[in-house]
């Protein structure tokens, strides 16, 4: 068998296919403050011009040795163009929803031409340079909110959380109209040149919602989102999702990924066995952020002993993190198959 190069061996890895060596990247955010400095592209600029997004996110192919290469850096985009306010943010701070379109359920509306609104030119024109620079050697993994997470960026969380216990209707509604967005622009961006999708869908965690609504409300529209899908997708939800892994891979999603708070990997791998791989779960914070390298080695080896489909951080990379701590993961991955 002649030698896979990064995108072959990604793409396999996550359907669980054999593979020489487990794949070693970030399927959450990849930005770091030194790679801004070394390329000029940083943020908050790097959030909305298509040359900049694409140099930062080549960056951690080319200086940290990371096996791809990801774009954007936030999960606002959507939530942009669907008529959210949006705070930019800074160089070391990602951008966040500060104001929300939806009072109420009765006007809801995907805006026309959404794929020409906000940011999402930018992120389409991001991928295709992206594309074009890796030749089809490197994999190309768009980022985006899921359906949930949008859905609560529309109406805004409290009133989102509300109305999951005392008005279902507008639930429901809510949730199906972002749904329905979602797989609109995961569509484009895979049209753009997106080799897989990864979707990190905070407010999924146990932390905010209980796991019995996950099972009855969300999951449901996980999947429609994911059967609706041309690419592979992955599936991220932050905190310790101990409590719905079995639901997690049930959603039709090619992998999930998954944070270092879930303490038994190895327990978690064997629940999906078969139905979804893993990605992760090195501690971002704890580890990539504030460890050392040898941290970083010995977190990485726990997680490919634990058998880690895909050797990733646990969730989206703090900016402050040192590109040392990136090359030592890759070079932890390496080390083990020696
Ligand atoms: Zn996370």
């Amino acid at each position: 068998m002649s030698e896979l190069n990064m995108k072959e061996r990604f793409l396999k890895a996550l359907k669980g296919e054999k593979v020489d060596k487990v794949p070693v990247l970030s399927v959450t955010q990849t930005a770091i403050v030194e790679l801004m400095d070394k390329t000029g592209a940083a943020w908050p600029e790097a959030h909305s011009d298509a040359k900049l997004m694409a140099e930062l996110a080549y960056a951690s192919y080319e200086v940290c040795g990371l096996e791809g290469v990801r774009a954007p850096y936030c999960l606002t985009v959507l939530a942009q163009a669907m008529g959210c306010e949006i705070n930019m943010g800074t160089k070391n701070r990602q951008p966040s929803v500060t104001a929300h379109p939806y009072n109420d359920t009765a006007n809801l509306k995907i805006p026309e031409n959404l794929l020409a609104q906000g940011r999402i030119p930018a992120v389409l024109e991001a991928l295709k340079i992206l594309k074009e620079k890796t030749g089809g050697n490197v994999p190309v993994i768009a980022g985006m909110e899921g359906p949930i997470t949008l859905a609560s960026d529309l109406c805004g969380v409290k009133k989102f959380m509300k109305w999951s216990i005392k008005d279902k209707d507008s639930y429901n509604a809510i949730l199906d109209f972002a749904t329905d967005a979602c797989i609109e622009y995961a569509n484009a961006l895979a049209d753009a040149g997106a080799d897989v999708i990864s979707v990190p869908d905070p407010v999924c965690s146990p932390d905010l919602m209980p796991p019995a609504g996950f099972e009855a409300d969300l999951k449901p529209r996980l999947q429609k989102f994911a059967a609706a899908v041309k690419v592979p997708m992955i599936l991220h939800i932050c905190g310790d999702v101990t409590a719905i892994i079995p639901a997690m891979a049930d959603c039709g999603f090619t992998s999930i990924s998954i944070e270092e708070k879930v303490k038994d990997l190895a327990g978690a791998k064997a629940k999906v066995e078969g139905k979804v791989t893993i990605c992760g779960n090195v501690s971002s914070p704890f580890v990539l952020l504030a460890g050392t390298q040898d941290a970083v080695k010995e977190a990485a080896t726990v997680a490919l002993e634990a058998g880690v489909d895909v050797l990733a951080p646990g969730c989206g990379i703090a900016p402050d993190t040192p590109v040392a701590n990136l090359k030592a993961l890759v070079a932890a991955r390496d080390e083990f198959y020696k």
